[in-house]
C-alpha cells in the first residue's frame, strides 16, 4: 500500500470565491493577484510622474492604473477568459504607447515576459495557440526595437527618473513572474496530493467488500503478498497459518427469513471475526459465506485453540433478526504456510474445509 501557512493562506486568497473548474480557478487567482500588482504599479508611475511634473505620462499612469482595477473587478464576473484575453490586448497596448512615449531606454518592453509565462500557464490545452502567441509576443518586442531605433522619444526624461523607473520595472516583472510561478507550482503540488489521496481512496475501496467492509479476496491477496514478502527477508521465515471458514447451511437462513437476513447475519458475523483477530491477524470475506482468516506468527495447533476459542464466542452470540434468534456455525480448512507460494496453503486449507463439509460440518479439519 502506498499518501504554508500565513503565506499560503495569502497566496491562496486571489483564488478563493472562484467556483468554476480547477484550471479557471488558478488563472483567476493569477489574473487577480497581476491586476493588483500592476495597479500599484501604476500607483507608483502617476506619483513619480507627479513628482517630476509630467502631466501627460500622469494621465497615462492613472489610465492604466483604472485599466487594471476594471479588470481586477473583472475577474469577479468574468472568470477568466475574457480578462485573461482583455489584459493581454491591453498589457500589449501600454506597452506600445509608453514605448512611442519614453523610447527603449524605459524598460517596459521586458513585461512581454511576464505576458509570456502567463500565458503558458493560463492557455489550457490548445499548444498551437500558445506557441503562435508566444511568437507574436517576440515580434512585438523586436518590432519595439526597431520602431526606437527609428523614432526618437516623444518625450525625454531625466536620468534619475529613468533609473527609478528601472528598479521600479525590474521589481515589479520579478513579482509578477513569481506570482504566475508560485500560483502555477501550488496548483501542481495541490493537484498531485488530491491524485495521491483519490488513489488511496480508490485502492481501499477496491480492496473492501462493500456488506461488511471486511477486506475482499483483492484485499486479502495483497495482505498475503505482503506476509509473503517478509517470510523471504527473514532469515527463518514469518510463519503463518490460513483458515477457510464457511458458514454451514447458510441458505436455509435466507430461505427461512429472507436474504435480508442473511446480511444482517454475515454483517455481525463479520463484525465479531473482526473484533476476534485484532491483534492476531486478518479476516476477509473470501466470497459468498466464506471467510478466510490469516493467523500471524500462529502455527496450525495454535491457530486451532484460536478457532476453538472463536467458536466459544460464536456460540455466545445470538443473533436477533425481526425477534427470531438465530444461531450458526461454521466448518473451517486449516493449512499452515510452509514456504513458496502462499497459494498452494489457500487451495489446501479449501481441500479441508470440503472434508470437514462432508464430515459433518461445525468441526476444524487440520
Ligand atoms: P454448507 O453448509 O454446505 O456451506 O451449506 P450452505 O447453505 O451454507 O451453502 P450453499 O453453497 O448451498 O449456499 C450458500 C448460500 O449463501 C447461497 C447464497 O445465496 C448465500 N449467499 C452468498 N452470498 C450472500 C450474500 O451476500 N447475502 C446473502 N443474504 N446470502 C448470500
Ligand atoms: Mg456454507
Ligand atoms: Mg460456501
Amino acid at each position: 500500500m502506498r499518501e504554508i501557512k500565513t503565506t499560503q493562506s495569502i497566496l491562496h486568497y486571489p483564488g478563493t470565491e472562484v467556483h468554476a473548474i480547477q484550471e479557471s480557478n488558478t488563472r483567476t487567482g493569477m489574473l487577480r493577484a497581476l491586476c493588483v500588482l500592476m495597479s500599484g504599479y501604476f500607483l507608483i508611475l502617476f506619483f513619480m510622474f507627479y513628482d517630476v511634473n509630467q502631466p501627460v505620462l500622469m494621465l497615462a499612469a492613472l489610465l492604466c492604473l483604472m485599466a487594471h482595477l476594471l479588470l481586477l473587478f473583472m475577474t469577479f464576473y468574468n472568470k477568466s477568459f475574457l480578462t485573461y484575453i482583455l489584459m493581454n490586448v491591453f498589457s500589449v497596448g501600454w506597452f506600445l504607447l509608453f514605448i512611442y512615449m519614453l523610447g527603449w531606454d524605459c524598460g517596459v518592453q521586458h513585461f512581454v515576459f511576464v505576458l509570456l509565462v502567463l500565458a503558458c500557464f493560463s492557455i489550457y490545452n490548445h499548444l498551437a495557440v500558445k506557441i503562435t502567441y508566444i511568437v507574436f509576443l517576440c515580434g512585438v518586442r523586436i518590432g519595439m526595437y526597431f520602431y526606437t531605433n527609428a523614432f526618437p522619444p516623444m518625450i525625454e526624461i531625466t536620468d534619475g527618473v529613468n533609473t527609478a523607473f528601472q528598479i521600479i520595472n525590474t521589481v515589479t516583472i520579478f513579482i509578477a513572474v513569481g506570482i504566475v510561478a508560485i500560483i502555477t507550482s501550488n496548483y501542481a503540488e495541490d493537484v498531485e496530493k488530491k491524485l495521491l489521496l483519490y488513489n488511496k481512496k480508490l485502492e481501499k475501496a477496491a480492496s473492501t467488500d462493500a456488506l461488511t467492509m471486511l477486506p475482499n479476496r483483492r484485499g486479502i491477496l495483497n495482505y498475503l503478498d505482503q506476509l509473503y514478502e517478509k517470510h523471504e527477508s527473514q532469515v527463518h521465515g514469518h510463519k503463518f497459518t490460513i483458515v477457510i471458514g464457511d458458514v454451514d447451511f447458510f441458505k436455509k437462513v435466507n430461505d427461512q427469513f429472507g436474504h435480508e437476513c442473511g446480511d444482517v447475519v454475515l454483517k455481525e458475523l463479520s463484525k465479531a471475526f473482526s473484533d476476534f483477530m485484532t491483534g492476531l491477524g486478518q479476516v476477509s470475506r473470501w466470497g459468498g459465506e466464506e471467510f478466510l482468516f490469516v493467523f500471524e506468527n500462529h502455527g496450525k495447533d495454535e491457530t486451532c485453540y484460536q478457532l476453538e476459542r472463536l467458536n466459544e464466542r460464536l456460540k455466545k452470540l445470538i443473533l436477533i433478526y425481526e425477534e427470531h434468534p438465530l444461531h450458526v456455525a461454521l466448518t473451517y480448512g486449516v493449512a499452515e504456510y510452509q514456504g513458496g507460494d502462499y497459494h498452494s496453503t489457500i487451495i489446501q486449507a479449501d481441500q479441508k474445509l470440503f472434508v470437514g463439509k462432508r464430515s459433518g460440518r461445525n468441526q476444524i479439519v487440520l
